[in-house]
């Protein structure tokens, strides 16, 4: 087994095949002082690695997979949806930019997947909405203005989707109850059985929600 310490800091151990994962530990452990050492003489030890694209995206709403590959490119830096694939095509891994067209992508994802189902459910409840926007925020999943205007966090792609229903339910019966009052909690709770349960679970679908989202 080796190890090496890259210059952003990052630690590529090499075991050969079969190897088990315990044996791998001890052997990292046997070198952590000398990771630990190499790192700081490349002055890394308090600066994250550079973040890498991730490799792959699956939205929990359609159970939709893509893998994302990184082609090395000299031109300005894209980005390629494929059917099963995303492309980003640009000179380094992780590029800033790269995060940038990853999350336009993930904003028009939304308009194409959650819009739709913002407006059945609007039918089929005759809850009805002026306007609706999808955005990327990191805090909330949704909002309703008292003008009507609905808005979808973009992240909600990487929920289930009972939980997207809920959601959008939740937001649609702000359209008549501006608050979360007990008329409100009765009149969601007609919609969606056991709402504040959903709540719950809503909160908690934060943790499916990868940090890509968020980078700048
Ligand atoms: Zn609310």
């Amino acid at each position: 087994m080796s190890i090496r310490v890259h210059p952003h800091g990052q630690v590529e151990v090499v075991v050969p095949r079969r190897t088990r994962s315990s044996e791998v530990q001890t052997f990292v452990g046997a070198h952590r002082e000398w990771i630990e050492r190499a790192r700081r003489t490349l002055g890394v030890q308090d600066r994250p690695a550079i973040p890498l694209f991730p490799t792959e995206i699956r939205f929990r709403f359609v159970d939709k997979r893509w893998g994302v590959n990184h082609v090395p490119f000299d031109g300005p830096i894209r980005l390629r949806a494929l059917a099963d694939e995303i492309q980003i095509h640009a000179e380094q891994p992780g590029n800033p930019r790269g995060f940038r067209l990853l999350q336009d992508w993930l904003k028009q994802q939304g308009k194409r997947l959650l819009v739709p189902r913002l407006e059945s459910l609007s039918r089929e409840t005759g809850l009805r909405f002026m306007r609706s926007q999808i955005r990327l925020q990191r805090s909330r999943w949704g909002s309703c203005s008292s003008m009507g205007s609905i808005s979808l966090n973009a992240a909600a792609l990487f929920v289930e989707p009972a939980l997207v229903d809920y959601l959008i339910l939740h937001e649609l019966s702000h359209t008549r109850h501006m608050n979360h009052s007990a008329k409100f909690w009765s009149l969601l709770d007609s919609l969606a059985p056991g709402a504040r349960k959903l709540d719950r679970a809503l909160n908690l679908a934060w943790r499916d929600v990868p940090p890509w989202l968020y980078r700048r």
